[in-house]
């Protein structure tokens, strides 16, 4: 697909880290599988795979920890 981003690059299949914040948790989630632009490096998830990434940040909340660096687990 195009880029909604720079309108001009192609997005392919590869993996990107997430960063979310929430109730003062940042959680960083790595190797999440995305869409990612060429051209500027936008990053573009599936509705199945941002509600799993939405569910660990919440999960690192609930954990009350500062910051937590946790692989994406589909
Ligand atoms: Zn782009």
């Amino acid at each position: 697909m195009n880029c909604t981003i720079c309108k001009h690059g192609e997005t392919a299949p590869g993996h990107t880290t997430v960063t979310l914040e929430q109730a003062g948790t940042v959680a960083v989630i790595r190797n999440v599988p995305a869409q990612i632009c060429q051209e500027c490096g936008e990053y573009y998830l599936d509705s199945t795979t941002s509600k799993r990434v939405l569910e660990q940040g919440e999960a690192a909340a609930s954990r009350k920890v500062e910051v937590e660096i946790v692989p994406f687990a589909a």
